[in-house]
């Protein structure tokens, strides 16, 4: 047991609050709560969720051009013939496409990070889709990468590294401006801003 329970608590209700509890944004009280909630709640909707997250593992994978999470490879994006091959926006999450997609602002095509360089927790270029992502420069007609990694260090990090490793291969690189709250995550931003920051970008 994770936070040490009480003896009286069921072991499979306190396996669940410990899952429960592992996921991000999620306490353990906000764990206590649902496990509580599905206990109560009709058999159904426990199936419903063991299946749904079930499937989603079962069927959903990463797009090997762009490593966005797709149940086609390649994803729709990809094989969506008008988007603008010549542009790349390089983001940390697939959360983040969504955000970008949302503003309507961008037709060009993506590449999934999949994190941001952090020494501190030891998150190194090589860990992330970086090397797939210089492969993509060398055999695709990329004239441009929006470099959209979060506005705080990690993601300042990773776009200073990116740049070094991109600018040599004489294609142009670019920032979303500022003017996105600083520290905060890009999948956060209302459209608006992040459309704006989109247009707004800077070269590097
Ligand atoms: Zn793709």
């Amino acid at each position: 047991m994770a936070f040490g329970y009480d003896t009286i608590t069921p072991e499979p209700v306190s396996k669940l609050i410990d899952e429960f509890n592992r996921l991000p944004g999620i306490g353990p009280k906000s764990a206590s709560r649902l496990v509580f909630y599905l206990l109560r709640a009709k058999r159904e909707q426990s199936e419903r969720l063991a299946n749904a997250i079930m499937a989603m593992k079962d069927t959903t994978i990463f797009c090997n051009r762009c490593f966005n999470i797709t149940v086609d490879d390649p994803c729709s994006i990809c094989t969506n013939a008008n988007r603008n091959e010549r542009q790349v926006c390089v983001v940390e999450e697939p959360l983040d496409v969504v955000a970008l997609e949302r503003t309507g602002e961008f037709k060009g095509l993506y590449h999934v990070l999949h994190g941001a360089i952090s020494p501190v927790e030891g998150i190194n270029p090589e860990d992330l889709k970086i090397r797939e992502l210089l492969s993509r420069l060398r055999v695709e007609p990329i004239e441009e990468v929006i470099l959209s990694t979060n506005p705080n260090l990690e993601g300042d990090a990773t776009a200073a590294y990116l740049a070094r490793e991109i600018i040599p291969l004489g294609i142009r690189v670019t920032r979303l401006a500022r003017g996105l709250p600083m520290g905060s995550d890009l999948e956060y931003a209302d459209e608006v801003t992040l459309g704006r920051a989109l247009q707004g970008r800077r070269e590097m």
